[in-house]
């Protein structure tokens, strides 16, 4: 297939925890020469900024204070990483005591309006004097941070199937996963952002829904990247660029 073109504006790629929106947003991303927003990054990292200051994530104020103090990057997709006050957290967010906590300090109003004004800035820098394009990941990027994006995709999969790509993603060296606590975990923290008052995990009504459970990567690739050139949004003219 075709490799390539260079995406213009922005592909918005939302989903619940494990439908495999990682790893499609920055192939997505490489192959249409475009930046990558990992969300999801950003709310992992606060939530490290919250548990380092030994704030409880239910202590509003608290909270809002370690958030506010928190900087984070990193919209290479070649290189996708995050980072808190200057040091590389992109490991330490991906582990249990931080996913134990994120849906917590995500539902958090104050924390969202801080991460969403940021996410929003980082955007407008990739598309004016950034690589012109962007693909977003995340719950509620369709929805409320890019709500006018190109394409809005959202990603779905059975419950099993995201949870083993979730324990295969979070697996590390030396350490078994147990599929059914990945399971529980996966279920739990749906619960939460589908439940929560500020902007709750929602296909947006204009969002195409792609159920990726039957697809492997190569597949749901070919058919975002499909659905881009469909809307227009991919120039032919950085086809070598
Ligand atoms: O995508 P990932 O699983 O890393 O996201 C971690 C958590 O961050 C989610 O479970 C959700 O609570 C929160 N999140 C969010 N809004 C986003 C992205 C992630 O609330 N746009």
């Amino acid at each position: 297939m075709a490799g390539g073109g260079r995406l213009r504006g922005v592909i918005a790629l939302d989903g619940p925890s494990g439908t495999g929106k990682s790893t499609v947003a920055r192939q997505l991303a490489r192959r249409l020469k475009a930046a990558y927003l990992d969300t999801g990054a950003m709310y992992r990292a606060v939530t490290l900024a919250v548990l380092r200051a030994g704030v409880d994530p239910g202590a509003v104020q608290a909270v809002a204070v370690a958030v506010a103090a928190a900087t984070l990057a990193g919209t290479d997709p070649g290189h996708p990483t995050i980072s808190l006050d200057g040091e590389d957290v992109s490991a330490e967010v991906r582990g249990r005591p931080v996913t134990a906590a994120v849906s917590a300090v995500a539902a958090l109003p104050a924390v969202r309006t801080v991460l969403v004004a940021e996410q929003r800035r980082l955007i407008a820098a990739a598309l004016d004097g950034g690589p012109g394009g962007i693909v977003v990941e995340g719950r509620d990027v369709g929805t409320v941070v890019v709500p006018d994006a190109g394409l809005k995709v959202f990603l779905t999969a059975s419950d099993r199937t995201r949870a083993a790509r979730r324990g295969a993603q979070d697996r590390r060296p030396g350490q078994d996963v147990d599929l059914e606590a990945t399971l529980a975990d996966v279920q739990r923290r749906d619960a939460l952002d589908s439940g929560r008052v500020t902007s709750p995990l929602r296909a947006a009504p204009d969002a195409v829904t792609v159920d990726t459970t039957e697809l492997d990567v190569a597949g749901v690739l070919a058919e975002l990247t499909r659905l881009a050139r469909v809307r227009g949004l991919v120039d032919p003219a950085g086809e070598d660029g």
